[in-house]
């Protein structure tokens, strides 16, 4: 089975996770696209909300499509989340599946300071969505990784977490920007300061 690993801290989810999911899935004829929310990113200081909280709204978001999963790997693991030490273990459990990461340009450009991507793009091929801000640059890429990009075409959208996490605790309206039922969840546990 081919399979699309859609990693993130989903701090909350957004469209812009959905759609890259969908546009991924769609044209490299993903089984299924696995929803993975880290323990710790690498390249943040801290997740915001616990893991708990995050699967749920992943949870949440993805509940009516029939292709979509959640994955508690990297929660349940804890620490630091190398994508290199969860691809292992996934390939480990699941020797049968192609595993894709899915990522947007803004990862796409910081792909060579990843941990251990010599080793990691051995394993997977990577899907790079263009996402506002940054441009998707495969050329510029070391050639090793060159061969294991590949891209598709998405409508951009201009959204990420911490836009959305800004404009809930300024009482801005997030409705839209994220998908109803994290939008529900959201204002029902009262986090990121939304009102209920
Ligand atoms: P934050 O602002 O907290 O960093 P974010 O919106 O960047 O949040 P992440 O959870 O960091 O979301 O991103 C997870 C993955 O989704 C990354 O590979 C990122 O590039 C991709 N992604 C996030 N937002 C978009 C978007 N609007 N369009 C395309 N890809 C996106
Ligand atoms: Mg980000």
């Amino acid at each position: 089975m081919k399979v699309g690993i859609m990693g993130g801290t989903f701090d909350p989810i957004h469209i812009g996770h959905m759609l890259a999911a969908e546009t991924a899935r769609e044209a490299y004829n993903l089984e299924e696209v696995w929803f993975m929310p880290s323990h710790i990113p690498p390249h943040k200081e801290d997740a915001g909300m616990t893991g708990q909280v995050r699967l749920e709204m992943t949870a949440a978001a993805i509940a009516d499509h029939p292709s979509f999963r959640t994955l508690d790997i990297e929660v349940k693991r804890g620490g630091v989340s190398y994508t290199v030490d969860t691809i292992r273990e996934l390939r480990q459990q699941h020797p049968e599946h192609d595993f894709a990461f899915i990522i947007g340009s803004d990862m796409v450009e910081y792909l060579p300071r990843w941990n251990r991507i010599e080793e990691l793009a051995q394993w997977v091929t990577f899907i790079g969505l263009s996402r506002p801000g940054t441009e998707l640059a495969i050329h510029r890429l070391p050639e090793f990784l060159q061969r294991v990009v590949v891209t598709a075409a998405m409508p951009q959208i201009g959204i990420s977490s911490t836009e959305i996490r800004k404009r809930a605790a300024k009482g801005a309206s997030i409705r839209y920007m994220v998908p109803d039922r994290v939008y529900e969840y959201i204002k029902r546990s009262g986090i990121y300061g939304l009102q209920p």
